[in-house]
C-alpha cells in the first residue's frame, strides 16, 4: 500500500479513482470516454453543471456569485485579480504569510500600487498575523489573503475582519472545500484543483458578479472575468477531464456529508500527527500552535541528516512525498481531503517507530 503525502498534485479519494477508471473508456454508455467528449456535448454539459451545483451546495453561495472553471492555475489569478480590480489611483492591501502570498504581491506590483499591511516574514512565516481594526485602509481596492500556506504549514483559523467597503479576496489553493467557511464573506475565492478538488489543470474561481462587472475595461478577453461568466466557463475549450474529475471529487465530498463532515475528519487526521509531534521534542512543529494547518503538517527532526533518513525510510515503507518544500526543508505531510485516516495512522506509526530507532 502506498500513501501519497505530496503537496499537489495529491491523493484523490480511492472511490473517485475507481469510478473514473470504470467510466474512462465508455462514459454512461455513450460509446466513448469523457476525455474524448466535446465540451459542447450533452454529457459534458451535465458534468460541468454538476460540478458547479456541488460547489454551490457545499459553499452555500447564492446566485449573486459566479462559479468559474479556468486555466492557468492559481498563479494566473495572481495577475488577473489586479488586472481586473486594481485601478491606477487605488492601492490593494495584501497579507504576506509565505512564498505564495509573496508571489501574489509580486504580480500585483506589476499592475499597480500594493501595500503589504501585515506579514510574518520576520518570524519565518511561522504564524498568521493579527489584523487589528485599522490595519486595512477603508479605501483599499481589496484585501488579499492566503487562507492556507502550503509551504510553512499555517492556516487562518477564522475569516479576518475587514471594513465592509473593502472586498475580501482569498487564495484557497490548499484548503478549499476542506472546512465550512462563511463563503459569502469573500468577494473572490480561487484555488487550483490539484490539492483538495482533483487533478491539476483547472482553477476554481468563485466571484461576486457585481464585483466582476466593475472590473477594468479593455482587458484581453481570456483575462477578463466577465468573459468567463458570460460564456459559462465555455468561452474557449475548458479542461474537460479535470472538470469531470472535480465533479466526481465534489460528489464524493457531498456523499461524505459535506464540509462539516470532511472538516471533522481533517481535524482528527491533523490532530493525530500534531499529537505525535508534541510528544517529547524529537519532532518539532514548524508552525506556532495557534496557526497550525490541518492540510500541511510541517516539522523538523533534530538534524538534516535525520530528516533525509526519515524521508528515505518512509518512502521504503510506502509513505511517499514527505520531503518539505525545497525553500524551507524539513518534513511536510500534506493531508488534504483525499488522504484517508488509514494513511495518517500509517504515518504516525512510522513516526513513532523512527523516533524509537533513533534512540
Ligand atoms: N497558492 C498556493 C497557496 C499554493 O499552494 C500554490 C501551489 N502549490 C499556488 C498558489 C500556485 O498554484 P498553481 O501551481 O496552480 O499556479
Amino acid at each position: 500500500m502506498t500513501y501519497n503525502f505530496n503537496a499537489g498534485p495529491a491523493t484523490i479519494p480511492a472511490t473517485v479513482m475507481e469510478r473514473a477508471r470504470g467510466e474512462f473508456i465508455d462514459y454512461a454508455n455513450c460509446g466513448y470516454g469523457i476525455i474524448e467528449a466535446s465540451h459542447r456535448s450533452a454529457e459534458f454539459e451535465e458534468i460541468i453543471a454538476r460540478a458547479e451545483g456541488n460547489v454551490r451546495e457545499l459553499t452555500g453561495i447564492g446566485d449573486d456569485f459566479a462559479v468559474l472553471f479556468l486555466q492557468g492555475g492559481a498563479s494566473t489569478q495572481f495577475a488577473m485579480i489586479p488586472m481586473n480590480f486594481l485601478p491606477p489611483d487605488r492601492t490593494a492591501a495584501y497579507v504576506d504569510t509565505g512564498l505564495w502570498s509573496g508571489k501574489a504581491v509580486k504580480e500585483a506590483r506589476k499592475i499597480g500600487h500594493v501595500a503589504v499591511v501585515a506579514g510574518t516574514a520576520d518570524a519565518d512565516y511561522d504564524h498568521i498575523p493579527e489584523l487589528p481594526a485599522g490595519t486595512v485602509a477603508t479605501d483599499a481596492a481589496y484585501l488579499h489573503i492566503t487562507t492556507n500556506n502550503t509551504i510553512c504549514g499555517t492556516q487562518y483559523q477564522a475569516v479576518p475582519e475587514v471594513p465592509d467597503c473593502v472586498p475580501l479576496f482569498a487564495d484557497m489553493s490548499s484548503d478549499i472545500l476542506s472546512r465550512p467557511l462563511p463563503f459569502e464573506s469573500f468577494d473572490l475565492v480561487y484555488a487550483g484543483a490539484q490539492k483538495n478538488l482533483g487533478p491539476s489543470g483547472v482553477t476554481l474561481v468563485i466571484v461576486c458578479r457585481d464585483l466582476a462587472e466593475s472590473g477594468a475595461a479593455n482587458l484581453p478577453s481570456m483575462l477578463d472575468y466577465r468573459t468567463h461568466i458570460k460564456g459559462d466557463s465555455l468561452y474557449n475549450t475548458p479542461p474537460t477531464f479535470a472538470i469531470y474529475m472535480m465533479a466526481l471529487v465534489t460528489d464524493w465530498i457531498c456523499e461524505q456529508g459535506g464540509l462539516s463532515a470532511v472538516a471533522e475528519v481533517n481535524r482528527r487526521k491533523a490532530a493525530d500527527i500534531y499529537g505525535c509531534i508534541d510528544h517529547d521534542g524529537f519532532y518539532r512543529g514548524r508552525a506556532r500552535t495557534d496557526s497550525r494547518s490541518a492540510m500541511n503538517v510541517c516539522f523538523n527532526l533534530p538534524t538534516a541528516a535525520q530528516e533525509a533518513a526519515f524521508v528515505e525510510a518512509a518512502a521504503a515503507s510506502g509513505l511517499i512525498g514527505l520531503k518539505g518544500h525545497r525553500s524551507v526543508g524539513g518534513i511536510r505531510a500534506s493531508i488534504y481531503n483525499g488522504m484517508p485516516p488509514a494513511g495518517v495512522n500509517a504515518l504516525v506509526d512510522f513516526m513513532q517507530e523512527f523516533r524509537r530507532s533513533q534512540g
